[in-house]
């Protein structure tokens, strides 16, 4: 994967271990990317899609 960054906060998930993806719980079609730092502070992230915002 080249350049996928964190949903939430950007960062390059290419340097990160335990980064998830999931499809938006909203729209379903947009992969939502997170890094370990922002699931273990509960960061929200935006669709880029839809606009949803979560978790
Ligand atoms: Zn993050
Ligand atoms: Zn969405």
């Amino acid at each position: 994967m080249l350049n996928v960054k964190c949903s939430s906060c950007g960062i390059n998930i290419e340097t990160q271990k335990n980064w998830v993806e999931f499809d938006c719980p909203s729209c379903k079609k947009t992969k939502i990317i997170r890094c370990e730092r922002c699931r273990k502070i509960v960061n929200s992230y935006e669709c880029e899609s839809c606009k949803f915002i979560g978790p």
